[in-house]
C-alpha cells in the first residue's frame, strides 16, 4: 500500500523507560482477539500474572485492569514487562502500533504520530522548517475494505493540501492564516454539499493568489470587530470525558479569560505545526461524513484551546506547551466520545465558525 507520513517520522523513537510520562498510564487498553489467545495460553507464574490483570466490562471487552491508574505490568522503571519477558511481538496490537495511528484511504494509508507521546510531540515541535508529507511503498497488502466516493476523495485531498498551505504561509501572522483556514472551509463546505466539484480549481485558486487573500482578510477583520469570550471553549472541555486527572484539575485552576495575545509569537512555527498535524488527522474523514467545516472547526478548537491554555501557565517555554500539548491530545483526542460531542457541537452550531474567527481576530 501507498504510505504517506510525516518527513520526520522514521526519526521517531519510544523513549522507553526515559519517558517522562508513559502510555501505559490513563487508558484501558482493549486487547485483541489474536493477543488475548496468546496470553490465555502463555504458561508458567509470568502467564498466572498475566491473566490475573486482566478484566472484562459489560460490552464483553477484555483489558489490563488499571491500577493506581497504570498498567499492573508496568515495572517500576517505566518498562513494560509483557515486552521485556515475550519480546515486542508479544505486545496487543495497539501497545505495539502506539504512538502510530493508521487511516485508510482505498489504496492509500495515512500515518500520524499521536502528539499524547511525548517523544512525538518532540519531534513535531523540533522542526523549523514547514512539515513536508512523503510517500513510500510499505509493502502492505490493500484491504479493499473501504469504500470511497473517489470524486469527494479526491476533491477533499486537493483541499487539505491548500488548506495546509495557507497554515504555512508564514508572511501572515498565525491568527490570520487560521482565520483564512476558517473562511476556506466555510465556502469548501458549500461546495461539498452542492457536489459542485467543478468549481473546485476556482476555489483552491482563489485561496492561493495574494491579492484574494488580502481581500478575504479584510472580510475576516471586519467580522472580528466583536471579540468573543473563551468561556464556551472551557465549559466545553470541562463537560467532556476525562481520561487524565490532571486535565480537569488544570482546567479548575484557570478561568480560561481571553489572552491579549491568543497565539504567543515566540511559537508561532509550533502553532503552525499543531495545526498542520490536526488537519492531517482530520480533514480527510469528511469523505466519509461530508462534514469538512466541523472537522476544520475542531481541529481550530484544539489549536485555540491549547494556546489559550498556555497563554494562563505561570512559566511559558517550549517544555511547558509540549506537556500541554500532550496532556490536551491524551485527553480529548483519545476519547472518540470528546471527538464526536465536538462535531455534534459545532454541527449543530452550538459553537459556530464566527465565534472560532473572532476569537482568532
Ligand atoms: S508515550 Fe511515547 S515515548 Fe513514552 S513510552 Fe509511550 S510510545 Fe514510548
Amino acid at each position: 500500500m501507498k504510505l504517506y507520513e510525516p518527513c520526520f517520522a522514521a526519526q521517531f523513537h519510544c523513549l522507553a523507560g526515559a519517558c517522562p510520562d508513559t502510555c501505559c498510564k490513563d487508558w484501558e487498553i482493549i486487547l485483541d482477539e489474536k493477543t488475548l489467545a496468546r496470553y490465555r495460553a502463555l504458561p508458567g507464574v509470568f502467564g498466572d500474572e498475566v491473566r490475573n490483570a486482566l478484566t472484562t466490562d459489560a460490552e464483553g471487552d477484555t483489558m489490563f485492569r488499571l491500577t493506581d491508574g497504570h498498567c499492573p505490568l508496568l515495572s517500576s522503571d517505566g518498562l513494560c514487562r509483557v515486552q521485556l519477558s515475550l519480546g515486542e511481538e508479544a505486545l496487543c496490537d495497539t501497545c505495539r502500533a502506539h504512538p502510530r495511528f493508521y487511516e485508510e484511504y482505498g489504496a492509500a494509508k495515512e500515518l500520524t504520530l499521536s502528539i499524547s507521546c511525548p517523544a512525538a510531540i518532540d519531534l513535531l515541535f523540533a522542526q523549523e522548517t514547514p512539515i513536508k508529507f512523503v510517500c513510500r511503498e510499505d509493502g502492505a497488502p490493500v484491504s479493499g475494505c473501504n469504500d470511497l466516493d473517489p470524486d469527494r476523495y479526491f476533491a477533499l485531498r486537493r483541499a487539505r493540501d491548500t488548506a495546509i498551505s495557507i497554515t504555512q504561509n508564514r508572511a501572515l501572522p498565525i491568527s490570520d492564516r487560521l482565520s483564512l483556514l476558517l473562511l476556506f472551509s466555510v465556502r469548501l463546505q458549500k461546495l461539498i454539499d452542492t457536489e459542485a466539484y467543478g468549481r473546485l480549481d476556482g476555489l483552491l485558486a482563489r485561496f492561493s493568489d495574494k491579492q484574494a487573500l488580502q481581500r478575504a482578510l479584510a472580510r475576516a477583520k471586519r467580522m472580528q470587530s466583536k471579540p468573543s469570550a473563551f468561556f464556551p471553549c472551557w465549559m466545553l472541555l470541562n463537560n467532556m470525558e476525562h481520561l487524565t486527572q490532571e486535565f480537569p484539575r488544570m482546567l479548575d485552576s484557570q478561568s480560561m479569560q481571553r489572552p491579549q495575545h491568543v497565539f504567543d509569537p515566540a511559537f508561532d512555527a509550533q502553532w503552525e505545526h499543531l495545526t498542520v498535524y490536526f488537519l492531517w488527522r482530520y480533514f480527510l474523514k469528511a469523505n466519509v461524513d461530508r462534514r469538512v467545516l466541523s472537522q476544520t472547526e475542531s481541529c481550530l478548537f484544539h489549536v485555540l484551546c491549547i494556546a489559550a491554555l498556555f497563554s494562563c501557565q505561570d512559566v511559558r517555554d517550549l517544555q511547558t506547551l509540549s506537556t500541554l500539548a500532550s496532556l490536551y491530545s491524551k485527553e480529548v483526542e483519545h476519547s472518540d466520545e470528546n471527538l464526536r460531542l465536538l462535531l455534534r457541537v459545532f454541527d449543530r452550531k452550538t459553537l459556530s465558525w464566527k465565534t472560532l474567527l473572532s476569537l482568532l481576530g
